[in-house]
């Protein structure tokens, strides 16, 4: 394994908070949100259970990229929601997108383990997590 994959090596969470793989390492049952909308299923309530990390040299964006994963165990049919649900759930999701220490919406739902936005939490090269 390189240094870079080791960086990003941490399945115990010792280093990162919760357990963190470098691409292509992380175990099967775990997924990211694209993933699983691919399979029809939402994360059903649970909590960001893992991540991958990465080095991305992409032009315009360079930094470390976060995919949030989730296990696909605990996963639930996606289901439609009526207008009325939807203006509510769209209402508590800006809520819980809104950063407490920056006041920003960052644009997708703070990870729970951080309680912050990625910028406020590893600093302002990190960008957003790719699936949301
Ligand atoms: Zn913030």
């Amino acid at each position: 394994m390189s240094r870079i994959r080791a960086t990003f090596f941490d399945p115990t969470g010792n280093r990162y908070g919760i357990p963190t793989y470098p691409w292509r390492i992380a175990p099967p049952h775990l997924l990211t949100l694209r993933q699983l909308a691919a399979r029809g299923l939402r994360p059903g309530g649970q909590d960001v259970q893992a991540q991958v990390m990465w080095r991305s040299h992409r032009h315009g964006a360079p930094g470390v990229r976060v995919a949030f994963l989730y296990d696909v165990r605990f996963a639930l049919p996606k289901r439609t929601a009526t207008p009325r649900q939807l203006a509510a759930l769209a209402k508590a999701n800006a809520a819980r997108r809104t950063c407490p220490d920056c006041r920003k919406d960052a644009g997708y739902v703070l990870p729970r383990h951080l309680g912050t936005c990625l910028n406020c939490a590893y600093g302002p090269e990190t960008v957003e997590p790719l699936a949301a």
